[in-house]
């Protein structure tokens, strides 16, 4: 572990999630895609007093053409020179490379997230219980899926058709691997939803709750209605803590820039400053957005004070 690790407001995702359950709010993992977006998450938190995770998967690393440690060195370097102090964690989503796992590590990652969920039940488990190993031997939080959650885009994650996840699996999955915290297969999807309408199985979502005794996170949540969102975190017993959003911030990136499709990392980070400034702001809406209409999080980087350094 790096001494950049022990900045007092770098969070694992164990740490990051610990009061939202209590609290009765969610913590938004938002997908930079490119690396000059960090910043704008990581200010949209601040401005909110809100604790955020900062996230990108193996299919944007390889989309983007982002470079890992890349990514690690810009939300560290931001969050000096932003002078950031809310709580923060750094997550790798879906990834099914147990190299790529390796290298995030290596790059002070303190959350990585290991995607099996295409494997029947026995193999899903030792494939994760191995990560997870591995990652709590080096001070990393585990998010694991069971289940599959499907995409209409194919940039999160390759699986198609929905498996939804069944709460008594859920149960022996946790037991066996160990995993700090379950994404979970309830009606979302990845990707825009492009006419088709999300719907969420919330008994279901209440009964893996009740079976399991970490944060469940909610995949997809690019489009579906923030009343839905909001319901699915305040479930009695408890909700989701994690809520993933990717589409719409890129969404809002291009939209911004008038551009019709993605770029690459490095096309993007070579605009003008000025262009790339109303990117930026655009993205830092969206993310406030999210925190102060359905996340509930902001004002919550308070619930830290008294565990600040501890990560987990
Ligand atoms: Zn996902």
């Amino acid at each position: 572990m790096s001494t950049r690790m022990n900045m007092p407001n770098v969070f694992t995702l164990k740490g990051i999630l610990k009061h939202t359950s209590q609290k009765g709010y969610a913590v938004g993992a938002f997908s930079a895609r490119y690396t000059p977006m960090i910043r704008s998450i990581l200010r949209a938190g601040q401005r909110c007093a809100s604790p955020v995770i900062v996230q990108i998967s193996q299919k944007e690393i390889n989309k983007y053409q982002v470079a890992i440690d890349k990514f690690s060195d810009e939300f560290y370097t931001a969050i000096i020179e932003e002078g950031i102090d809310i709580p923060i964690a750094l997550h790798l989503d879906h990834t099914k490379d147990f190299a790529v796992i390796e290298r995030a590590i290596e790059a002070d990652f303190t959350s990585v997230m290991i995607d099996a969920s295409n494997n029947p039940l026995e193999g899903n488990i030792a494939i994760t219980r191995e990560v997870v190993r591995y990652a709590h031997d080096r001070g990393v939080s585990v998010e694991a899926e069971l289940g599959r959650i499907s995409t209409t885009d194919f940039i999160e994650t390759d699986s198609d058709g929905q498996l939804y996840t069944d709460p008594r699996e859920a149960k022996i999955f946790i037991e066996e691997t160990g995993a700090d915290a379950l994404a979970v297969s309830v009606g979302t999807a990845h990707g825009p939803y492009e006419g088709k309408q999300p719907n969420i199985d919330y008994r279901r979502l209440q009964a893996i709750k009740a079976a399991v005794n970490v944060p469940l996170v909610l995949h997809g949540a690019s489009g579906v209605p923030a009343d839905m969102i909001m319901r699915a975190i305040h479930l009695d017993g408890g909700g989701v803590s994690k809520v993933n959003i990717a589409t719409d911030l890129e969404a809002a990136l291009l939209k911004s820039l008038g551009y019709e499709a993605s770029v690459t990392d490095a096309q993007l980070s070579a605009l003008d400053n000025e262009i790339l400034n109303k990117a930026a702001e655009a993205v830092e809406e969206t993310v406030r957005q999210k925190i102060e209409r359905f996340l509930g999080s902001q004002g919550h980087a308070a619930d830290f004070d008294h565990i600040r350094g501890e990560r987990e």
